[in-house]
């Protein structure tokens, strides 16, 4: 199948991405590799920002169902992804990219807070921006956030890597004939209540016209194969 081409994009990595074969935190192997796909893009001409998530270290959901307050879980949450941030820019600087965190929570001894027009001139630069610490607010997700900062940094496209190829009308991990769409529209992801990120991205996306394609970044150099219009993926538009 073959997608549009697209010059500046968000790319989106849960922090379950970074676990690698782990059940918790960040897998040094995996975060090098997460680092290849991501410099890999960058040699292929396209302009990145990157939005990661903080799953795989601690998610606010869980901690408030663990007696957390949810507002202090959400923070906890948040820092969390911050310590993902440093973890993908120090694979990046490792390969020679120039890289810069922003943090819409600001920790000024650890990296730049977030100021989209500093952001805007970094991507100019032809640096690779990691957006850190979500929103800066409890109650969002990163998946959210990677919908915002894509509309706020006009990327023409959302990539969300994920351990599965597209989106399917089932999960393929349960139930073995279902089927992926190589394209879908915003409104059946909502009104089908398809897992591809919350609703509230996806509306978020569909009031900017952001297409989001989602693809396997599990799989080596897929992240490359898909920028340039080819491999398995599924383009939510
Ligand atoms: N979070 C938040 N506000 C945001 C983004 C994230 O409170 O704007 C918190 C929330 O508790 C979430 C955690 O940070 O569970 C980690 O983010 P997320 O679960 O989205 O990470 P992912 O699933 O992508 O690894």
């Amino acid at each position: 199948m073959t997608r549009p081409a697209y010059k500046r994009i968000l790319l989106k990595l849960s922090g379950e991405v970074l676990m690698g074969q782990g059940q918790f935190g960040i897998e040094p192997e995996t975060v090098a590799r997460v680092a290849g796909e991501i410099a890999a893009a960058k040699d292929a001409g396209f302009e990145i920002c990157v939005v990661v998530g903080g799953g795989n270290i601690f998610r606010g959901l869980a901690g408030a169902a663990a007696g957390f307050d949810r507002a202090s879980a959400d923070y906890m949450g948040m820092l969390a992804t911050v310590m993902n941030a440093l973890a993908v820019q120090n694979g990046l600087e490792k390969l020679g990219y120039d890289t810069r965190v922003q943090s819409a929570i600001p920790m000024a001894s650890v990296c730049e807070p977030y100021i989209r027009r500093k952001a805007e001139r970094h991507m100019e630069k032809g640096r690779i921006v990691i957006f850190a610490a979500g929103t800066g607010s409890p109650y969002f997700t990163t998946d959210t956030t990677a919908a915002l900062r894509a509309a706020e940094m006009n990327c023409d496209a959302l990539f969300k890597g994920t351990s599965v190829d597209g989106v399917y009308n089932a999960d393929p991990k349960k139930v073995a004939d279902a089927v992926r769409y190589d394209s879908i529209s915003f409104d059946q992801v909502l009104n089908d209540n398809l897992k591809v990120m919350d609703a509230s991205a996806i509306a978020l996306c569909r009031e900017n016209n952001i297409p989001i394609v989602v693809f396997n970044i599990r799989e080596t150099g897929n992240l490359a194969t898909v920028l340039a219009g080819q491999g398995v993926a599924t383009i939510v538009q």
